[in-house]
């Protein structure tokens, strides 16, 4: 209760249970600088988690304060490298939490013949991890050296690239559940990992993984490296994006059904449809996640009405409305994907 009699909410209880975070607990702090669209307004609530000491103790104060509702409610979110990512100009209500430095260590935690298991923490750079391994002489994550993501939004997206997905070298992923407040390690058959998809959800937050490589030459697993940089420059426009907008619909081509529904160089306020690439959205700066969000409901609609296909958003919604949220994200089966 507030000292007028009036009932807390829920930021106001989400305050008091981390007030142990001191000045670390930020009030309307901008996401637009953390997400790769450079657009987006502010959570209503954020911090950097310091270690898995803080998270834990973060976790027990917000499962004691939520018996579920924060959850419910849609009140906790995590971010990585905001590489898949929009935020409404609105902003985004409740706590958001960002794993911090202490959880990008890589080390190699085991081998067995050929076979290196790599230990890695979820804020890890998904370019890092690629470069790093490669040094090391271990190859079967070069894949991921374009992508600019973390390493837990990499397991939440199950991302992938160049023939691979990260479940094909995936063996184990630690997670820390904000509804139990407990600590958890999972297989990843237990994670419903699928095609830019998987079962986590947004109170369950990845602090680090297991990989396993194998044991090659490292100088040809750097000429894989550079060779997949150079097809990047080449085929994927740069400035202000979040990779891929739309998944790819089976047996065809997002890019393709968006260009030959005529989409490409269209462009509403600050947000245009690349012309190197027609599946990536570019903003201005100081551009407007709105702007983002009509493109892309315009582009559902085009290539709709021009192929019969309903598009499906492969970005991230934060803050939206359900209606927004619906136009873009046609449901998909049994894995939500919020
Ligand atoms: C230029 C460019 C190219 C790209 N190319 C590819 C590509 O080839 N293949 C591909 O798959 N993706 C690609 N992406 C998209 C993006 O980089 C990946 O999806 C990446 O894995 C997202 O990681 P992130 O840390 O940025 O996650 P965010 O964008 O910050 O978040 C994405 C989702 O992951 C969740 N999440 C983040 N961290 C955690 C965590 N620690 N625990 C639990 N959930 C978490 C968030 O809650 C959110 O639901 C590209 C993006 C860009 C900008």
């Amino acid at each position: 209760m507030n000292l007028d009699g009036g009932a807390e909410s829920p930021a106001d209880a989400i305050r008091s249970a981390l007030e142990f975070l001191g000045d670390r607990l930020l009030s309307d702090h901008s996401l637009a600088p953390l997400c790769t669209y450079r657009a987006g307004g502010a959570a209503e609530l954020f911090v950097v988690v310091g270690d898995d000491n803080e998270l834990a103790t973060i976790a027990r104060a917000i499962s004691s304060v939520s018996g579920g509702s924060l959850i419910e409610q849609g009140l906790l979110h995590t971010i990585g490298k905001g590489s898949n990512l929009l935020v409404s100009d609105r902003g985004v209500k409740g706590l958001v939490l960002q794993l911090g430095e202490s959880f990008a260590e890589i080390a190699i935690n085991g081998e067995s013949g050929d076979r290196v298991v790599v230990g890695v923490g979820a804020s890890a750079s998904l370019p890092v991890v690629a470069r790093r391994t490669a040094a090391m002489g271990l190859t079967g994550f070069e894949w991921a050296v374009g992508i600019p993501g973390s390493v837990g939004g990499a397991v939440r997206m199950n991302a992938g690239g160049h023939g691979s997905e990260l479940r094909e070298v995936l063996t184990r992923v630690h997670l820390v559940d904000l509804e139990s407040g407990e600590a958890m390690s999972m297989v990843p058959a237990q994670l419903q990992l699928g095609y830019r998809r998987s079962s986590i959800r947004a109170h369950q937050i990845v602090t680090g993984i297991e990989i396993e490589l194998e044991r090659g030459d490292s100088t040809e697993a750097e000429r894989r490296l550079s060779e997949i940089v150079k097809w990047r420059r080449e085929n994927q426009p740069g400035g202000a994006n979040a990779g891929s907008v739309f998944t790819n619909p089976p047996g065809d081509s997002a890019g393709r059904l968006i260009d030959t529904a005529g989409c490409k160089g269209l462009r509403i306020g600050t947000a245009q449809i690349s012309d190197k690439h027609a599946n990536f959205i570019q903003v201005d700066p100081d551009g407007k996640a709105d702007d983002v969000m009509a493109l892309m409901k315009d582009v559902v609609q085009r290539v709709e009405a021009t192929h019969g296909v309903t598009l499906h958003a492969e970005t991230v919604l934060l803050g939206f409305p359900p209606a927004d949220v619906a136009a873009v994200k046609a449901p998909l089966g049994e894995v939500s994907d919020d």
